[in-house]
């Protein structure tokens, strides 16, 4: 199960739904990791970023996780799209 997920643009403005660009963006920062999820305005696709993981140490990770970020797994994509623990901890508007 899909949820439509809204949010206010920064890019329209204006609150938009977003979808799952299924694409992952992880940072290191010295010993710590950032990783987020990616989502795109459907009209103007600007991008909006939904924390997975902040100021972790990359040990806390699972080794297999942090491969599936890193390799922009599909299947991993999706399931963070259908998280709702993971979409409210993002203030995302679900309809
Ligand atoms: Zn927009």
């Amino acid at each position: 199960m899909s949820f439509r997920i809204y949010h206010r643009c920064g890019g329209c403005g204006k609150k938009q739904e977003f979808e799952n660009s299924k694409r992952f963006r992880v940072n290191a920062n010295g010993n710590l990791v950032d990783v987020w999820l990616i989502y795109r305005c459907k009209k103007c696709k600007h991008s909006w970023n939904l924390t997975i993981y902040e100021r972790t140490r990359p040990h806390r990770i699972p080794a297999e996780l942090f491969e599936a970020f890193q390799n922009n797994d599909e299947e991993t994509a999706l399931s963070y799209g259908e998280n709702v623990e993971f979409l409210k901890r993002n203030k995302v508007e679900i309809r």
